[in-house]
């Protein structure tokens, strides 16, 4: 048996097509253009390649794109005047501070800071709490992604087992979330899990965010299940000064065991873009009180 590809780079470019034909729909009906501010401090390369590519999707959807490059020793005081402008600009719809911030940020209070409204991210406590308590917040971009391939895939998830290895705030926790809202049961597992191996196996949906190159082997999958690869690791440079991306799970014996997989690269990577722009045009909808259109 072989696994049935999950094909996250086509699914993600129908769905810009969608926002893209969104976008001009909303600027003929009600003659505006959503706006999507991304601010990145400091020069981390890995940030610096998401914030390209997110900076020419917007554009590319036909969005306007306003681009905040501070430099790493801008203070907590500055960027959250920054936020403020940008939550107080009625041009701007979507704000996405480019995680992780310089050490010396504390992270967390300036995610909150950026008015929930605007939080395209989803990652402002308001939007935490709206989407655990079933609410119409905006939702991380990352899960969100994983939990439409996965609509897609099975039509219907109600009463499916899926299992989550990892608890992170942007990925693990929303994700947990997302799927018990689809009636799936869910298990949330961690570093500190016992027997990890055994409830993987347990699983008919398996998610993978753990940030440990190839972890998950077949030895993790039962026969059948379907498998989603959040990680994204970059293993070592091989003689030829090659470097190569991998997931947290081990592809090709997986692939021998499982229904279905996404692939790294051009599984869950290209929907967390195409997320953003959707959740852009979504919160400018909201906020501008139009009718949001199908996406
Ligand atoms: P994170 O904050 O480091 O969280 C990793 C999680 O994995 C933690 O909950 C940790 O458990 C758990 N873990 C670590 N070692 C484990 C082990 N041996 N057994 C079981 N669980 C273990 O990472 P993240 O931000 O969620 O990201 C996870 C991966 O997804 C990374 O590779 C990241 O690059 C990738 N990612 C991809 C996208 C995308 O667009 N595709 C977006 C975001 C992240 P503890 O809580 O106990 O420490």
């Amino acid at each position: 048996m072989s696994a049935e590809i999950i094909d996250g780079k086509s699914f993600s470019k129908n769905l810009i097509e969608k926002v893209k034909n969104a976008v001009s729909g909303i600027m003929f009906k009600y003659n505006f253009k959503p706006g999507l501010a991304v601010v990145l401090v400091g020069e981390n390369p890995a940030s610096e390649v998401y914030v390209k590519n997110k900076v020419l999707q917007t554009e590319y959807s036909g969005m306007n794109s306003i681009e905040h490059r501070l430099t790493e020793t801008t203070s907590q005081d500055e960027l959250i005047k920054l936020v403020d402008n940008l939550n107080n600009d009625d041009s701007i719809d979507g704000i996405l501070v480019q995680l992780p911030l310089p050490k010396h940020i504390d992270e967390q209070s300036i995610i909150n800071f950026i008015s929930p409204e605007k939080d395209v991210d989803g990652f402002n406590v308001t939007n935490v709490g709206l989407l655990s308590t079933g609410g119409n917040g905006l939702i991380p971009c990352t899960p969100l992604g994983c939990l439409l391939l996965l609509q897609d895939y099975f039509n219907d998830l109600s009463g499916l087992n899926a299992v989550i290895v990892g608890r992170s705030n942007i990925v693990g926790k929303p994700m947990a979330q997302l799927l018990i809202q689809s009636s799936c049961t869910v298990t949330i597992t961690h570093s500190k899990t016992r027997n990890l191996q055994k409830i993987c196996k347990e699983a008919d949906i398996l998610v993978a965010a753990i940030g440990k190159a190839e972890f998950i082997d077949e030895s993790f999958i039962k026969n059948g299940a379907v498998v989603i690869d959040v990680g994204i690791n970059r293993l070592p440079k091989d003689k030829n000064n090659r470097s190569k991306l991998v997931g947290d799970v081990k592809f090709s014996p997986v692939s021998k065991v499982a229904k279905a997989i996404t692939p790294v690269p051009g599984g869950v990577g290209p929907m967390t873009i195409a997320c953003l722009l959707r959740n852009t045009v979504s919160a400018a909808c909201k906020r501008r009180k139009v009718k949001e259109p199908e996406m």
